[in-house]
């Protein structure tokens, strides 16, 4: 690998910066396969090669609306919702019990 200048010459053969000339062997005749993707976005880690996912674009992706666990506390004791049947709710309400909040 070189960061310099490689010419391509019309028969296929690469000429480098310092004059050398390399003939790259056909594909039917190498030993070991190419197996980087044509697509030139492709990334190499760790040995193997991943092409970028097609995903929403930013502007068009949404989370979805949160409640805090905290909520439940404002909320009647026996309350069947969401938010209460959260398991983090139930050691709400005895953290709350504990401190005297009801
Ligand atoms: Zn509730």
């Amino acid at each position: 690998m070189t960061h310099r200048e490689v010419r391509q010459d019309a028969d296929g053969s690469r000429v480098y910066a310092d004059g050398h000339r390399y003939q790259p062997v056909p594909p039917e005749e190498r030993v070991n396969a190419i197996r980087r993707p044509d697509d030139p976005r492709a990334v190499r880690f760790h040995g193997r090669w991943f092409l970028p996912l097609d995903v929403l674009p930013e502007a068009a992706r949404s989370l979805p609306e949160t409640r805090p666990d905290e909520e439940t506390l404002e909320h009647r004791a026996a309350c069947t919702c969401p938010v209460c049947a959260r398991p983090a709710a139930r050691i709400l309400w005895r953290r709350a019990r504990r401190r005297g909040y009801k």
